[in-house]
């Protein structure tokens, strides 16, 4: 095999690599899709997963415009100072904490005592440490974390923002991609060494423009994620690959304290199944999992106020699944949708909940 095709093969393999999003196991990724401007919700979990960390595959050829990695914050807190934290399975667990000293944030992790998540980026707890230099309680800066980050007109003042800053990567990465698995090959191939050189000097003049505009982002942007997005500016003036990436790379840190539920309702897409479900998980908890019960308490009244300015009543969410489908089913289940034929009471699946009868 001819040399300059074993370079592209080693390439190419190592773009694939860089085209891998390690997102959160309890995470989420949003896609804008091109044509309807639908947002297709994708679990970290779906193609590969470790213990704490799942993979979202970007599109082959950047940018990967309409990706929206958001994750939420991983705590929620309940008026009694009990606070709980995320397990990477997506079930909160009573923490063991007794002041803001046992919460703290090192490597990629949000700790409280011996409890730990992964967190998206340190973005992900700025809302919680903007509470604290106000001076409120653990619990209070964890409910103004929540408000925030469900907020539609917050969500849509962070996908403005990030459009503006993003603006110059759009170009500049695929740019890079087609100069150098196209112009550079071509290049060497038909144009000799001197051209060559002439493009591989523009492409890392590329390289050098994508990472001064993510140290750009550090700087002015997203100051909390600084260390990480200097970086990732400095990994990209060295690799091509990780400059090619750069825009979803940083979009990370762009949409880190966005919950997905705010960007649907912000983009007006209120029927959409992912924030059905969200609703409907949110107000009928398990009852096995006291987590889920605290999450109601605190998180029903929030969303009633947000559907409510949109002209929306939560029991639209709530109402009983189709069931042309099965015309024997009995009872359906409010929390999973399932549905049961006569003699089942409760659904297993969500941890031994009451079921609803048809009418
Ligand atoms: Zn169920």
């Amino acid at each position: 095999m001819p040399v300059i095709f074993e370079f592209l093969l080693v390439a190419g393999l190592i773009y694939l690599w860089e085209s891998a999003l390690w997102l959160p196991r309890q995470g989420v990724a949003l896609r804008r899709r091109l044509f309807n401007g639908k947002w297709r919700v994708i679990s970290a979990t779906r193609l590969l997963a470790t213990r704490d960390l799942g993979v979202v595959l970007m599109l082959p050829f950047p940018p990967d415009v309409g990706l929206a990695p958001a994750a939420g914050l991983p705590l929620i807190a309940v008026p009694e100072r009990k606070i709980f934290m995320a397990t990477p399975e997506g079930i909160f667990r009573e923490t063991t904490f007794v002041s803001w000293d046992d919460i703290r944030y090192s490597e990629h992790h949000l700790r409280i005592g011996s409890s730990s998540i992964r967190c998206q980026s340190p973005r992900t707890i700025e809302l919680l440490q903007n509470g604290k230099k106000r001076g409120l309680s653990p619990a209070m800066a964890i409910q103004r974390s929540w408000i925030l980050s469900l907020s539609p007109s917050r969500a849509k003042r962070e996908m403005k923002r990030w459009k503006i800053a993003s603006f110059p990567l759009r170009f500049y990465c695929p740019a890079l991609t087609v100069g150098f698995f196209l112009g550079l090959p071509v290049a060497y191939l038909y144009l000799g060494p001197l051209p060559t050189l002439w493009i591989g000097a523009w492409l890392w003049i590329l390289m050098f423009s994508i990472s001064r505009q993510l140290f750009r982002l550090a700087k002015h942007l997203y100051p909390a994620a600084r260390a990480e997005l200097r970086m990732d500016a400095l990994l990209s003036l060295l690799i091509p690959f990780h400059a090619m990436r750069a825009m979803e790379l940083a979009s990370v840190h762009a949409y880190a304290c966005t919950h997905p539920a705010a960007i649907l309702l912000a983009s007006g897409q209120t029927s959409h199944p992912w924030l059905r479900q969200f609703i409907r998980e949110t107000v009928t908890p398990r009852p096995s999992h006291p987590g889920d019960a605290a999450f109601r308490d605190f998180a029903t009244p929030l969303l009633v106020e947000i559907l409510g300015k949109r002209n929306l009543s939560i029991c639209r969410f709530l109402e009983a699944p189709d069931k042309s489908g099965d015309p024997e089913a009995a009872s359906w289940c409010p929390r999973c949708h399932g549905l049961f034929l006569p003699g089942v009471s409760i659904c297993y699946d969500c941890g031994g909940l009451q079921l609803r009868n048809f009418d």
